[in-house]
């Protein structure tokens, strides 16, 4: 490459040089017609034109010179540009790797944070489920007989039966029907043993006829919570639970009906 390139700058200097005699020494009208051939010789030539070839050959030495140093600092260039090229392909190996075990965390990360969701999912649907069974209402007995419905006229009551009367065992433990708290325990007349339970919307359950109390006032209860168990006390001629059910702690409606709409029975 070196070579080639001090090789035509020669020959090209050496053309413009031989050009340049040319037009020098003939008229312009004659040098195009005539053969030229000017070659200087060691003693022939004369002492102005001498001159002036060592110029030109000092020209082109120095013209091999100025191409040898822009070959040098093309070179050095090159070698420059090589050791960038490679300090960047290092550098980008590095951030691919610091990437790859960047994306490693990141995707360690992805799971770590899959299985937190999965947790906190796991925990809202144990949280709803426990709300759904707060929530649930229940019938107060097992192994009963419903022997007197709401309405139900009859010797023992002043007017219309207020309530359901469930006969079961004496001591068969009675229930709560929802979650609630206890408003009110103790003797009520014909109701004998009382328990009442006033529930979250307001409506409260009356438990009636008890042989026993086994909860306090102020106590909270979920639904089936045992709060005391079937009697026979106040007016009535066999154990049975007497259930009223009296929304917002007013007149009391059909248990059965209010039971059946709860889904219960
Ligand atoms: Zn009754």
């Amino acid at each position: 490459m070196f070579v080639t390139i001090t090789a035509l700058l020669a020959v090209a200097v050496g053309a413009v040089g031989a050009v340049g005699v040319l037009q020098e020494e003939q008229p312009a009208s004659t040098a195009a017609m005539s053969t030229p051939v000017v070659i200087p010789q060691r003693g022939r030539a004369a002492p102005a034109y001498r001159e002036k070839f060592v110029r030109r050959a000092e020209v082109v030495e120095a013209s091999r010179g100025y191409a040898r140093a822009r070959l040098r600092e093309a070179a050095t260039e090159a070698t420059l540009a090589q050791r960038g090229a490679e300090r960047r392909a290092r550098s980008l190996e590095r951030l691919s790797a610091a990437a790859e075990a960047r994306g490693a965390e990141l995707r360690r990360e992805l799971a770590r944070a899959r299985r937190q969701a999965e947790r906190a999912r796991q925990r809202e649907l144990a949280r709803q489920r426990r709300i759904e069974e707060m929530n649930r209402w229940v019938v107060p007995v097992s192994n009963y007989e419903i022997t007197a419905t709401f309405g139900a006229g009859g010797d023992l009551w002043s007017s219309d039966h207020t309530g359901l009367d469930f006969a079961a065992a004496e001591g068969t433990p009675v229930g709560s029907t929802a979650s609630g708290e206890v408003t009110s325990t103790g003797w009520a007349g014909a109701y004998g043993n009382q328990v009442v339970v006033t529930h979250d919307d307001g409506t409260q359950t009356w438990y009636c006829h008890l042989s026993s109390i086994q909860v306090s006032s102020g106590e909270s209860v979920g639904p089936g919570t045992t709060i005391g168990a079937v009697g026979a006390t106040g007016n009535t001629t066999g154990p049975h639970l007497h259930l009223e059910v009296r929304p917002g702690g007013g007149s009391p409606v059909d248990p059965y009906a209010y039971l059946q709409e709860q889904g219960a029975l």
